[in-house]
């Protein structure tokens, strides 16, 4: 069979969980990563059953996830997060949660060529409120290291312990291409970088690796994410 890492899953409101469904009923073992602050509470719903109804499955079975990683796509190593991070509450048990150690626990836990598909279904701008007008540079370099760069580390990384054939895939918006007021932060210059960054690691993964690289503008959607922002 075959397995997909969705990462970008902290609870049943987004896309990645449906994303991650639709690969379970299509037969595949599904993992999926998961950003440390949210991981507690992700957990804990998954163990009080309150997500039971969205995790059915159209046999009657529960949706289940081969491993629930942790991962903070704004690092690539764990010496890159600073020592206040590494020690806050919800980071200093959860091991490395870096890219990096994505990659070195999927290689330890399945191997090399374990995977066949990788969804990046995370974003993050923390002035996404804030009009490009009044977007700070730390607030727009934020913007696209969590939302177009982390896609550029997770193909250089995840990429050797894929399948040829395998496919990489992520979630785009279009204020990439129109003028979308409300989509601030320096959000919409991220996805325009993730959409040209994905035409680049097509060809490049492509020749290097056998992999498949696209990216999906989805619709709005009511998530936590853009439930914030009035999307
Ligand atoms: P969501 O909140 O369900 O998913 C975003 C996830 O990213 C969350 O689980 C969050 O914990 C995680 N995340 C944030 N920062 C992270 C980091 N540094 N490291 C790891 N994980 C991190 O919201 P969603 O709307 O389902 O978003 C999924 C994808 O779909 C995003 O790329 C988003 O831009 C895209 N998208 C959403 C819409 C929409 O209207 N909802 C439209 C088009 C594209």
């Amino acid at each position: 069979g075959k397995r997909a890492l969705v990462a970008g899953v902290a609870d049943d409101g987004g896309f990645g969980f449906a994303v991650a469904k639709a690969f379970a009923e299509a037969g595949a073992s599904v993992c999926v990563a998961t950003w440390p602050p949210a991981l507690n509470i992700f957990l804990n719903l998954l163990e009080r059953g309150k997500m039971d109804e969205s995790r059915k499955l159209r046999d009657g079975s529960l949706l289940t996830f081969e491993r629930i990683y942790p991962l903070d796509a704004i690092y690539d190593s764990l010496e890159d997060a600073p020592d206040d991070v590494r020690s806050s509450k919800r980071y200093k048990d959860v091991g490395d949660f870096s890219i990096g150690g994505l990659a070195q626990r999927i290689a330890a836990d399945f191997g090399d060529q374990s995977l066949d598909i990788v969804f990046h279904s995370l974003a993050n701008g923390p002035e996404v409120k804030k009009p490009l007008l009044e977007v700070s540079r730390a607030g727009y370099l934020a913007a696209s290291s969590a939302s177009a760069y982390s896609l550029v580390s997770m193909v250089q990384r995840l990429a050797p312990l894929m399948r040829p054939g395998g496919s990489v895939c992520s979630l785009t918006y279009m204020a990439s291409e129109r003028a979308i007021p409300g989509y601030g932060g320096g959000m919409s210059s991220a996805k325009a970088a993730l959409e040209s960054d994905t035409r680049v690691l097509s060809f490049e993964a492509g020749r290097k690796y056998g992999l498949r690289v696209n990216t999906i503008s989805a619709g709005p959607f009511a998530s936590r994410a853009a439930s914030a922002i009035g999307i």
